[in-house]
């Protein structure tokens, strides 16, 4: 998802592209545009990764809750093996790699909105930890190979995104919603709906991911990439349920374990290093997203 729009900027921008992904959640039809442009290898990265490249994005990894708690073995190892192999590279070629660390690295924050120097508060034996545990770790491991071995680094703290290539049955909430609401099927939100979270839109999140990578070498973050505007579940439900002009009712339905109450990222680091913030509201973001589910469903796409 994320990775097909950064693969879609960095080509307009006339760089030359190869894209490392096993499909386990990403599709190869998003990238139909430029795939004359992309050199594509079908690989798992917990496998050695034999490139000559200057310059890495390392978005591996399910990001779904539904998702990486399928298989949390493998996403534990594409975690820490797969992060392990991409510094290999690195190592190897003198590459700067930039890692996409998440929001989840602060847990269910006590603290708001999120500054990176924050801890976190985090469950390192919960349904999450697959997720959260590897990239805290993955985020260590940049670290130390920065220091150690001297490698050009970059960590990105991606908060939740959304927007066309999501996959329709991804389970985040947003494709949820706006496929339910398209459906006027019940709109599930999860408990009382009260816990909020702040939605970027891709292109601006990928806007911050090309700033932060091309930034001066001492900008090595963690750096928050997200969009600052918070809005509850019971919020976002009626606003798709608007935008979509749908007849669907709105039911609450069970909380998963460990999901975190609130979540809002401080972005005045971003501001003033990478001299990025968001661009798009949540209104047109939604808008955008939902004409491409809207035409994904039109043309019987289900995954
Ligand atoms: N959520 C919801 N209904 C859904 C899917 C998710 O109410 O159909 C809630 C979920 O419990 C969480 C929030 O929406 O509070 C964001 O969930 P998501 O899985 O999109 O991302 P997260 O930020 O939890 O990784």
């Amino acid at each position: 998802f994320i990775g097909s729009h950064l693969v879609a900027a960095l080509c307009e921008q006339g760089r030359d592209v190869i894209c490392i992904d096993n499909e386990c959640t990403g599709n190869r039809r998003n990238l139909a545009a430029y795939q004359d442009q992309v050199q594509w290898i079908s690989q798992d990265i917990c496998e050695p990764i034999q490139l000559n490249v200057d310059e890495i994005y390392h978005l591996a990894c399910p990001a779904s809750p539904a998702f990486y708690q399928k298989d949390p073995i493998q996403t534990m190892k594409t975690g820490l093996l797969g992060t392990m192999s991409v510094l290999e590279l690195a190592k190897t070629c003198q590459a700067t790699v930039l890692y996409a660390s998440t929001s989840e690295v602060y847990g269910d924050p006590l603290v708001h909105p999120q500054h990176e120097d924050y801890f976190g508060n985090v469950n390192p034996i919960g349904d999450r930890a697959c997720y959260v545990a590897s990239k805290r770790c993955g985020e260590g491991m940049m670290m130390d190979h920065y220091r150690q071995d001297g490698i050009a680094i970059k960590i990105a703290r991606i908060f939740n995104t959304y927007g066309p290539h999501m996959a329709i049955n991804d389970g985040r909430v947003v494709s949820n919603f706006i496929t339910q609401a398209i459906a006027n099927a019940p709109i599930t939100v999860h408990g009382d709906g009260q816990q909020t979270r702040s939605f970027c839109y891709v292109s601006d999140l990928v806007s911050g991911l090309i700033a932060l990578m091309a930034s001066s070498q001492e900008t090595i973050g963690p750096i928050n990439i997200g969009n600052p505007d918070e809005i509850s579940m019971i919020e976002l439900a009626q606003k798709i349920k608007r935008q979509c002009q749908s007849t669907s009712e709105i039911v609450l339905a069970g909380r998963p374990k460990d999901d975190p109450s609130r979540r809002c990222p401080d972005i005045k680091k971003a501001k003033k290093e990478l001299a990025w913030s968001p661009k798009v509201s949540l209104e047109d973001g939604l808008d955008k997203s939902i004409q491409y589910f809207q035409t994904q469903l039109s043309t019987g796409v289900i995954d």
